[in-house]
């Protein structure tokens, strides 16, 4: 199965997208990359989507990327014995460390560590910043405050304390046991929420132990400033537009989103844009224009994945809104003006064989009518490196390793086709020009690129490119030797 696009397409999975035909659907309607959020649903139900996830795989053949997305010290109110309650504005509401279900006076706050540093006069923001509190009073055990802007608050709601630096380590004690139980199930890609310093990266990197690779989602003022450290400590990035226009003033978000996809780019590591993509779609068949538009601008800055998150895990119509973003993206990577755009970012630093040899790959494949790009890439390096390029036509990414083709289902471009053990150079041509046939990108008559490394098994020694042909016997006769 080929994808007809290069953005890729991450769909969170929830109670509307927990069953096999489900997530299948997804899949087959565009689906990248299935996000697991944390946050919500038990390790049964976390374990059971997995599964199925795995199971889908195997029956298509086709590498699938799974992210487990830690919720990190994200706060969050208690929950409601009638589920939600409506504040009006004027009222008092109280937060305390009881754990008695809620109601329409108080609900708990289970967080010892944020009335500690809470002082009155701070804004408490709840349900993405919907509801505004401001504390009057405070004590180590509760916080009165004043409803500024009322609205519904229901169950678990996310609260954000923007004007307090609040003393949170980077990975709560539900953190730990959720990473050592995703990474016993076996994923892809961890993501960490709230990270502020590269610090925080590197300590789940040690807790990880290579078993995932790592995002961290840019949604702190801090993390903001701390950027570069924290790319360059991270695998990826995600920039999360809920909590990040919620502590920051929404008008920050599109140009902080245009830098962090230019930089991640740049870097050669995945960037995600999420939230809010299609937002009404979790209510209706159809997008707004400007939520159409909104992933055509993450397109064209050339992001390498956009996210789905409560239009596939609790919406209605989650298949049209993974429909949608296919839809989009094919729209946008047949406008001449998006190649425009993507040829003109074209940057970040270059010195080593590598980067030259993919460079030249994509040189050779804008001269010439060479119809797929086949490398060779162990870790994966030198497969993002020709990613960073945005060729136009088609990267076979061939790799013997299936940890390396299901995390570059995050890529940009990415097709990844799993090779066996390959010793002679004449036998990688021989598995691409194959893999590019059975794959639908190239006919026996028509020639590629390869790039490989030799010796084989060598991870960053990229050092061969060939324009080979697709017919085995003119691979034989064409063999330099
Ligand atoms: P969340 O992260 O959905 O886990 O909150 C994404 C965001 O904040 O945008
Ligand atoms: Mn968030």
């Amino acid at each position: 199965m080929r994808r007809m696009r290069k953005i890729k397409i991450v769909a969170t999975l929830g109670p509307a997208s927990s069953d096999y035909d489900m997530i299948r659907k997804l899949f087959e309607a565009g689906a990248d990359v299935f996000r697991l959020n944390m946050s919500h649903g038990s390790h049964d139900e976390i374990g059971e989507r997995h599964r199925i996830i795995r199971q889908i795989e195997e029956d298509l053949g086709r590498p699938i990327a799974i992210l487990a997305d830690l919720q990190g010290p994200k706060l969050r109110v208690g929950v409601f014995a009638n589920g939600e309650e409506e504040l009006a504005a004027g009222q008092d509401f109280r937060l305390d460390l009881d754990t008695a279900e809620g109601d329409a006076t108080r609900v708990q706050l289970p967080h010892k560590e944020i009335f500690e540093a809470l002082e009155p006069g701070a804004s408490l923001l709840v349900n993405d910043g919907k509801i505004r509190l401001k504390v009057k009073d405070c004590g180590a055990d509760f916080a009165d405050c004043e409803v500024l802007v009322g609205g519904t608050i229901s169950n678990r709601k996310g609260v954000n304390v923007p004007d307090v630096e609040l003393p949170l380590a980077a990975l709560s004690d539900k953190d730990r046991k959720d990473l050592e139980f995703v990474c016993s199930l076996g994923v892809d890609w961890l993501a960490l929420s709230f990270v502020q310093r590269p610090r925080d990266v590197e300590e789940a990197r040690e807790l990880c132990q290579g078993r995932a690779a790592i995002l961290s989602k840019i949604e702190k003022p801090l993390a903001v400033r701390n950027f570069e450290a924290i790319l360059q400590a991270s695998d990826g990035i995600m920039v999360a537009r809920g909590d990040l226009g919620v502590e920051l003033p929404v008008q920050n978000v599109p140009p902080i989103q245009k830098r962090l996809v230019r930089k991640c780019r740049a870097a050669a590591k995945p960037v995600i844009v999420a939230t809010q993509m299609l937002e009404s779609m979790i209510e209706s068949p159809m997008p707004t224009r400007a939520e159409v538009s909104d992933v055509a601008t993450a397109i064209y800055e050339g992001a390498d994945a956009v996210m789905l998150s409560a239009e596939s895990a609790a919406g209605q119509y989650p298949l049209e809104a993974v429909a949608t973003m296919n839809n989009v993206a094919m729209e946008v990577e047949a406008d001449p003006t998006y190649r425009d755009v993507i040829n003109a970012s074209r940057g970040g630093k270059k010195e080593t064989v590598a980067d030259a040899i993919v460079s030249a790959a994509r040189e050779i494949a804008e001269t010439t009518n060479i119809k797929a790009i086949c490398c060779y890439s162990q870790s994966g390096v030198t497969a993002l490196l020709v990613g960073r390029e945005r060729p136009q036509v088609p990267i076979i990414a061939m790799t013997s390793m299936m940890g390396t083709a299901r995390r570059l289902c995050l890529s940009w471009g990415m097709h990844c086709v799993r090779t066996g053990e390959v010793t002679r150079f004449k036998e990688a041509v021989l598995n691409a020009a194959r893999a590019a046939r059975t794959e639908g990108m190239a006919e026996a008559t028509d020639q590629i690129v390869v790039t490989a490394g030799v010796p084989f098994g060598v991870s960053g020694s990229t050092n061969i490119l060939r324009v080979a042909p697709c017919e085995e016997r003119l691979i034989y006769a064409t063999d330099p030797g």
